[in-house]
């Protein structure tokens, strides 16, 4: 029996990867449905490659854009809706890859449906941790990281729920980004395209330049908190500049066991499809005569500022995730558009954490509400900066 799939955010570089994946293994898994914002031509090729029967299309205008152009490419069967959450309940496994906060619907439907949702969209869980846990009881609901380091850890506990009397502690390794070994007064001037240039990994803009800013290793501390339930004085970060090593895991006895592969996200994909079982298909074996040195150092935590800023939030816990998460998306966003430095990003984000009294969100309404005031801070913050 093939693992049906639906497939959130689908013209990204995890759903890409996604689409490679399940392609690749047709008697295994198939993709029944796909979302997208509003790159329909892109989606349109994805619904032609996967076969996929429905189509949600997040922006208004291009829906009618996606109908047309399925209409012209003789898939006028396919139904071209606005949200795939409904559809979440019809397949086995949902991939949300959607990127940043706009994740949250499809990460609630999918656990709330019972259905196994393998995550990749990081700022779901992040933002909404009081809310999402309990949905992960859920009878049938499963929760598989597609973040690399989280599908590491999970790949070295063997489970989703560790022992929490055998673990020590969890390492999370960080490729340092663009920028590592830099002053911040090297990186007064960082334009667009540094930030832009990863050096292990090709992914989207937004999580590109959290790399850039260490903001991602940050919200990958609480995803770990959230996703395993240790502690955050027992979640270290380490700086791994190969991305070999994908994460670790220490126990009681100073045994450590680490998650090691190519850097290669189509291996954590399939992992989380084909849990509890291995995917088939390698994506790149690690050449061990050639891979040269691993190497670890700690991160400069005064000059990429946005990683302490992050757990922080997470220590502060409530609503403080969400509010940071929202604040760094309208920073991030202000310096892809050229109206604010890199630098400054963690300047806006820290403002914001400042000046927020932390509330618990109860439901999926208080988180978008925290949501919404993380932006409007954020959005003053940034005006002000540029004034
Ligand atoms: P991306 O920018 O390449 O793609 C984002 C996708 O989301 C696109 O398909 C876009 O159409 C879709 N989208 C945007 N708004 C939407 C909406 N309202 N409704 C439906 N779809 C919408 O991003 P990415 O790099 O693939 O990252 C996706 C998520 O995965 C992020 O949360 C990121 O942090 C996480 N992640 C990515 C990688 C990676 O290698 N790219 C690694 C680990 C985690
Ligand atoms: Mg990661």
């Amino acid at each position: 029996m093939t693992v049906s799939v639906a497939l959130a955010g689908c013209t990204g570089s995890i759903g890409r990867q996604t689409v490679e994946v399940v392609t690749a293994d047709p008697d295994r898994f198939r993709i029944d449905a796909v979302s997208v914002g509003s790159s329909v031509a892109d989606a349109v090729q994805v619904v032609a490659t996967t076969g996929a029967r429905v189509l949600a299309v997040a922006d208004e205008a291009a829906r009618s854009t996606a109908r047309d152009m399925l209409n012209d490419a003789g898939m006028g069967h396919v139904e071209v809706v606005d949200d795939l959450a409904p559809v979440c309940s019809e397949v086995d496994v949902v991939v949300n890859a959607v990127v940043g906060f706009a994740g949250l619907d499809i990460t609630v439907a999918t656990l709330a449906a019972g259905r196994r949702l393998a995550l990749a969209n990081k700022e779901s869980l992040i933002a909404a941790g009081p809310v999402v846990q309990p949905l992960r009881s859920t009878p049938g609901a499963e929760l598989i990281p597609v973040d690399s380091e989280h599908s590491a850890l999970h790949q070295c506990l063997r489970s989703g729920t560790p022992d929490a009397g055998e673990v020590e502690r969890l390492i999370l390794t960080a490729s340092g980004g663009p920028f590592r070994g830099r002053t911040l007064d090297e990186l007064a001037q960082v334009r667009r395209e540094d930030a832009l240039a990863h050096p292990t990994w090709a992914m989207g803009p937004k999580i590109t330049v959290d790399s850039s800013t260490l903001m991602n290793k940050g919200l990958e501390v609480i995803e770990a908190h959230e996703l395993f339930a240790v502690p955050y004085d027992r979640i270290d970060v380490v700086v791994h500049p190969q991305s070999v090593v994908h994460s670790m895991v220490e126990f009681t006895d100073a045994s450590t066991i680490a998650q090691l592969s190519m850097p290669d996200m189509r291996l954590p994909i399939a992992y989380a499809l084909a849990w509890p079982q291995r995917g088939g298909t390698p994506f790149g074996r690690i050449d061990w005569a050639t891979v040269g040195s691993l190497t670890f150092e700690g991160p400069d935590r005064a000059t990429f500022r946005c990683l302490d800023l992050a757990i922080a939030a997470g220590r502060m816990g409530g609503d403080a995730p969400a509010v940071l998460s929202a604040a760094n998306e309208v920073a991030v966003e202000a310096f892809l558009d050229g109206r604010l430095g890199w630098a400054a990003i963690s300047d806006v984000v820290s403002r914001v954490l400042d000046a927020h009294d932390v509330a618990v969100p109860g439901t999926v309404g208080d988180v978008i509400d925290a949501d919404r005031r993380g932006r409007i801070a954020a959005a003053a913050v940034v005006a002000q900066m540029a004034a």
